[in-house]
């Protein structure tokens, strides 16, 4: 039988984003996320669904729930709450013949009436069964197509806030260099960070930085004025593309966050950059879509000023 997307990301034949593993679960990032918080508990032992477990599996269905409280501390959504659903069979809307839970919360989630209150609605035509039927295959495989594709698109188009930095405004986020230090060669660690930052506050009156935190700042900026921020001082580099990519080939000292890792993240973030750290985020170039989703994340937890290089990786492989 032809592996499901699920066995060839157990197998690490399709990146996904990873937020626990054992010997007998994963979970999983969910690629089209319904809520803030979405990630899939996957047994990896190839079962169906619900409908094909064995008695003896009732071991493995309780750990998934202990991973479900688990995943639900680490995401702190336990207080707040949180559902765990498994979808299984056509009638429940299941896509991918491997059981896999559902974990949701991280925003009010409704009552689960809308299906009970479809069974009370009066029997639709076979015409319009038909049809539901073609949409929701043709939906299913323009997902599986698209989780599959490497240039996969993003499942709802958002505009975002595209301003450009003015190059007057630039001296405004760029702190003073010492004339020793190199320029910002490694990724800042902490102790580089708070290293920086002293050696910022110790420069002389009229070399003091002009800098000013300001948070929810997202600005495009062009290929010399990314260098110049490299060339600055402190900054956190963020590649947003996907991991594959990144792999291949990525701007010295960046880290990868493709897309929606950006919330998995920021508990890590939180720990080790500061706030007002100088966010440089790019991706392949163009549209930047999906620099502006990390942008606009790392926005939400008050990070900032962030930059978005618009050539991304596209125009530095060129100009560097
Ligand atoms: P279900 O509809 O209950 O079978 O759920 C399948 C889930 O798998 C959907 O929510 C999809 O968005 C998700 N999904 C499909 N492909 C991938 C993938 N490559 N990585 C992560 N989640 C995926």
């Amino acid at each position: 039988m032809t592996p499901t997307i699920f066995e060839r990301i157990i197998q690490r034949e399709i990146p996904a984003t990873i937020e626990y593993e054992d010997d007998d679960v994963i979970a999983i990032r969910d690629i089209a996320p319904s809520a803030p918080v979405h990630v899939l508990i996957i047994p990896k032992r190839v079962i169906t669904s619900v409908d094909t477990l064995d008695d003896a599996d009732a071991e493995l269905v309780g750990k998934v729930f202990i991973v479900a409280r688990t995943l639900a501390r680490k995401f702190g959504i336990d207080a707040s709450g949180y559902r765990v659903v498994t979808n299984t069979n056509a009638d429940a809307g299941q896509t991918v013949p491997h059981i896999h839970f559902h974990l949701l919360g991280g925003q009010p989630l409704g009552r689960m009436n809308s299906g009970a209150e479809r069974s009370h609605a009066p029997a639709r035509s076979g015409v319009l069964r038909d049809a539901g039927l073609i949409v929701a295959c043709a939906i299913g495989l323009a997902i599986t197509f698209n989780a599959l594709n490497t240039k996969s698109i993003p499942w709802i188009k958002k505009e975002y806030e595209r301003i450009t930095l003015d190059s007057s405004e630039i001296t405004t986020y760029i702190a003073p260099v010492a004339p020793t230090a190199s320029p910002a060669a490694e990724q800042p660690t902490q102790q580089q960070q708070s290293t920086a930052s002293t050696a910022t506050a110790s420069q002389p009156a009229k070399e003091q930085s002009t800098f000013v935190p300001t948070p929810g700042v997202v600005r495009e900026i062009t290929h010399a004025q990314f260098k110049a921020f490299l060339a600055s001082g402190p900054y956190y580099l963020i590649d947003a593309r996907g991991a594959e990519k990144y792999a291949e080939g990525h701007i010295a000292n960046a880290v990868n966050f493709y897309g929606g890792e950006a919330e998995a993240r920021i508990p890590d973030m939180l720990q080790s950059v500061p706030k007002d750290r100088v966010i440089l985020i790019y991706c392949d170039g163009g549209e930047c879509e999906l620099s502006h989703h990390v942008a606009d994340v790392l926005k939400r937890f008050a990070y900032g000023p962030i930059f978005i290089y618009t050539g991304g990786w596209a125009e530095w492989t060129t100009k560097k």
